[in-house]
């Protein structure tokens, strides 16, 4: 079936609300007539430009990451109401730097994806192997350990509102991007996975992680799994950005 190209921007802990006016003035231009969803993921503290600047154009907005509960004492969080307030449509869950640096756990992204959905955000799951999983042949382990346990308690028929990003660590911010081989295989055993669930998913968007950039874009957005891109580095010029999505045909 017909997925419709999914293009993220993570711009990570980068760009000030100066800066990500800039980009977005610099990124409509470029990408006015595509048809495929793009979407930006700020920092909070520039989330409400971005949301603003881009009204009445197809980009849409991501947070990078977002609190279970909607309200309470989390010092230093924000909760899906609060993302929802700005117009935000989506949220990035799960990425492998907050797992890896800020302690978040597949039992917190149990609670965090079905918090997202009931406040109509759609989520962005990202799961993949670290390179020693990869050495170890035990990928397709750990893709399917955090697809049960990041999805345990959502219902079957909501999975297709679920984007999953396949972004293996060891090609994140590297530049040693998976082989096209390594890509399709990995993105089409998540699909296994969840139609083994008894989800839709053919409706499932899946995206591939780590070092896209424009000249390899076009190679992975070609594959028969690969839905679209989340993307890094190459994210935060507007330019590259822009022929990411083009590349997405
Ligand atoms: C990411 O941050 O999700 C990512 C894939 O980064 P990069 O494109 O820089 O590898």
């Amino acid at each position: 079936m017909a997925r419709t190209p999914y293009i993220a921007a993570n711009w990570k802990m980068n760009k000030t609300v100066a800066e990500a006016a800039e980009f977005v003035d610099a990124l409509l231009p470029r990408i006015a007539a595509t048809q495929h969803d793009v979407v930006v993921c700020p920092p909070f503290t520039a989330l409400h430009e971005v949301v603003e600047r881009r009204r009445g154009t197809a980009v849409r907005v991501a947070a990078q990451n977002m609190h279970e509960a909607e309200s309470g004492a989390f010092t230093g969080e924000v909760s899906a109401p609060m993302l929802v307030e700005l117009d935000v449509e989506a949220v990035v869950l799960g990425h492998s730097e907050r797992r890896q640096f800020f302690g978040e756990t597949d039992a917190a992204l149990a609670r965090k994806v079905p918090a997202a959905l009931a406040h109509d955000l759609e989520p962005i799951l990202c799961v993949g192997e670290s390179e020693e999983g990869r050495d170890a042949g035990e990928t397709e382990t750990v893709l399917e350990r955090q697809l049960q346990a990041d999805l345990a308690e959502v219902a079957d028929a909501d999975l297709p509102r679920v984007v999953i990003a396949y972004e293996p660590i060891w090609a994140i911010g590297t530049g040693k991007v998976a082989t096209p081989e390594q890509a399709q295989e990995a993105c089409a055993f998540i699909r296994d996975v969840l139609r083994g669930r008894g989800a839709a998913a053919d409706e499932v968007r899946i995206l591939y992680g780590g070092s896209v950039k424009p000249d390899n874009a076009a190679e992975l957005l070609a594959l028969p799994d690969v839905d679209g891109a989340l993307v890094g580095g190459a994210s935060l010029d507007a330019e590259d950005f822009a022929a990411i999505v083009e590349a997405a045909g």
